[in-house]
């Protein structure tokens, strides 16, 4: 995919001088560091291809780190599936797969020097004192009264916190820093909670438990990252993260540097809200197609190219902003379209029988498979006496400008012949259309004496005896307004959820060279969208999912701008 990058990467700039100036030794070490406690995100799936895509292109390496610090929301299904995703877009870690929790007897010993320099106390007060003392953004916190417990004191009772002698919650391992700092972020955070819990790894072994503000900058000390990456929530924790390095005497001193997280309209993004969504079965799971979770987009049909070209084309920067879903459903059409066969296939399917086609006779009709793509070559359509189109297709009283199947109106079949309605069947009880007779112009096929015929309607169409019977689902998006929590007083997130979502056509009629599609495929059904074969096969039907209309509302948005 052409690389048409419009938004800048500072990051790649800062990487570069810092090459040219030999600042880290002239490497590049990034690193991907998820807390396994939920599936990776199209927000992750930025970080991703900025830490992976900086290290590729400035020759370095980039590690996967699981932040595994919190024992009570994580585990291994995450772990896993973190995996699955990062290779899935592409990526690879090679070697170097990481946990925080493999440091945990580093980090420990680094609390101790801490401590026994005299840079971090044990702190006895209750959680909700601790909050108290802490003050506000405009007022100074004031000293916990076991600010001055003497290093002897605080060596001991930090081993008996390891020792498991306490319950949860009785004490905490401070920084002891400033609690009048005007950063929040400074007045001696916690390094240490007791946390008596099984860890998905480590099992038993620890009852303490660092925090992200203690792991993380020495996690990245350890394996010798040379530019941390973070989103911008973190800006404020850098004065801590260098505090950390500089007193725990850290050997290797890597540089934080913040972005702007990605948000979406249409959708949420925080791992509470999606692991909500999925708990209370308002989604079908993990990958349902409606959610913004790698494996929801993949199953939706996206690709990881499309995917990652959506993120090299947004940039990064250093101020907050929400993207439109419309841009990213913008890549996922420029890439199938290249790259995915056009086929028939009838989603609302309406009877057509040609009067004048002989019973029992068939013929093969050759269709292009992707005009964008000349090697992609053709394919035989079966044509027959009895034919579906689409029910939308047809109106026994048109609109103005309908130009598609009306009595006496001409129509053409795409790669067949050109058709005209002569009579309707109708339900004598509902009026309903059940079935429309026409007659074909024989002259009218390719290469007949009457192919270049103009008409102004070309419909898609499947042969009757020849079509597969599938199941189509189609999706919009999750929720109703751009900005998801934008809910009355009162009320969650959930207010907003768009109950037409998600749709199920049953008995759609597709053409039968699908019978050969493999789980994820994906295809354009001829004036419909690009589908995806389902790859849930459990039950031998053929699901195709929707990943995307055909209109491109973002080239709309785009042009109009353009015009202004
Ligand atoms: P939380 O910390 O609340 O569990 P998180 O979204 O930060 O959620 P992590 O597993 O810590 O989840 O994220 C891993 C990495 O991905 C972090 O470096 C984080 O900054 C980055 N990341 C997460 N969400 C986004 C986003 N929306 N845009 C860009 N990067 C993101
Ligand atoms: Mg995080």
């Amino acid at each position: 995919m052409p690389d048409d990058s419009q938004a800048g990467n500072f990051i790649r700039e800062i990487v570069a001088t810092d090459l040219k100036t030999g600042k880290h030794g002239g490497r590049v070490v990034t690193r991907f560091p998820p807390e396994p406690n939920g599936y990776l995100h199209i927000g992750h799936a930025k970080s991703i291809c900025l830490n992976f895509g900086i290290a590729q292109e400035f020759g370095g390496s980039t590690n996967l780190r699981f932040d595994d610090t919190n024992p009570s929301k994580e585990n291994l299904e995450y772990v896993q599936a973190i995996q699955d995703d990062v290779r899935w877009l592409g990526f690879d870690w090679e070697n170097r797969m990481f946990y925080a929790s493999d440091y945990f007897e580093r980090l420990y010993l680094s609390a101790v020097h801490l401590t026994s320099k005299g840079k971090a106390y044990v702190d006895s007060l209750s959680a909700d004192d601790i909050r108290r003392y802490r003050g506000t953004l405009t007022e100074p916190g004031k000293d916990s009264p076991y600010r001055t417990r003497s290093v002897e004191e605080n060596i001991d009772l930090f081993a008996r916190m390891r020792a498991g002698e306490f319950p949860d919650g009785t004490h905490v391992l401070r920084a002891k820093i400033d609690m009048a700092s005007p950063n929040v972020n400074m007045r001696d955070p916690t390094l240490y909670r007791i946390r008596h819990a099984a860890h998905h790894r480590t099992g038993d072994a620890w009852c303490i438990y660092p925090t992200y503000d203690f792991a993380h900058p020495l996690s990245d000390a350890i394996e010798g990252i040379t530019h941390s990456l973070c989103t911008l929530e973190f800006e404020d924790h850098r004065p801590l993260y260098d505090w950390v390095l500089k007193e725990s005497d850290a050997q290797c001193h890597p540089q934080q540097i913040e972005f702007a997280r990605l948000n979406l309209s249409h959708t949420v993004m925080s791992k509470r809200k999606l692991l909500d969504l999925v708990e209370k079965k308002l989604v079908a799971g993990w990958d349902d197609p409606r959610l913004p979770t790698l494996q929801g987009l993949r199953r939706r049909g996206y690709t990881p190219e499309a995917i990652r070209a959506f993120c090299e084309h947004i940039g990064v920067a250093k101020r907050d902003g929400v993207v439109e879903m419309a841009l990213l459903e913008h890549f996922i059409r420029e890439d199938l379209n290249r790259r995915a066969p056009r086929v028939m296939a009838v989603l609302r399917p309406l009877r057509v029988v040609i009067d004048n086609y002989p019973e029992g006779a068939e013929e093969d009709l050759e269709a292009i498979n992707n005009p964008e793509d000349p090697n992609a070559g053709t394919r035989k359509l079966p044509f027959s006496r009895t034919l579906y189109i689409e029910h939308e297709d047809f109106r026994e009283v048109p609109p103005k400008k309908f130009f598609r199947l009306t009595p006496g109106q001409e129509v053409r079949l795409r790669y067949a012949y050109i058709i005209q309605c002569v009579s309707i069947v109708k339900d004598d009880r509902t009026g309903e259309v059940l079935e429309v007779h026409c007659t074909y112009d024989p002259e009218t096929r390719s290469g007949g004496p009457q192919a270049g015929r103009k008409v102004k309607g070309t419909l898609h169409w499947v042969s009757a005896a020849h079509a597969l019977e599938a199941e189509v689902r189609l999706y919009e998006h999750l929720f109703l307004k751009a900005d998801a929590g934008d809910v009355g007083e009162g009320l969650d997130y959930t207010a907003n959820l768009n109950p037409n979502s998600f749709e199920r056509l049953t008995g759609c009629q597709v053409e039968r060279t699908l019978a050969a599609a493999a789980p994820l495929s994906r295809y354009q059904f001829e004036r419909q969208g690009y589908f995806c074969l389902d790859p849930d096969t459990s039950d031998q039907k053929l699901v195709f999912n929707r990943t995307v209309a055909l209109r491109d509302s973002w080239a709309k948005i785009e042009k109009t701008q353009q015009e202004r």
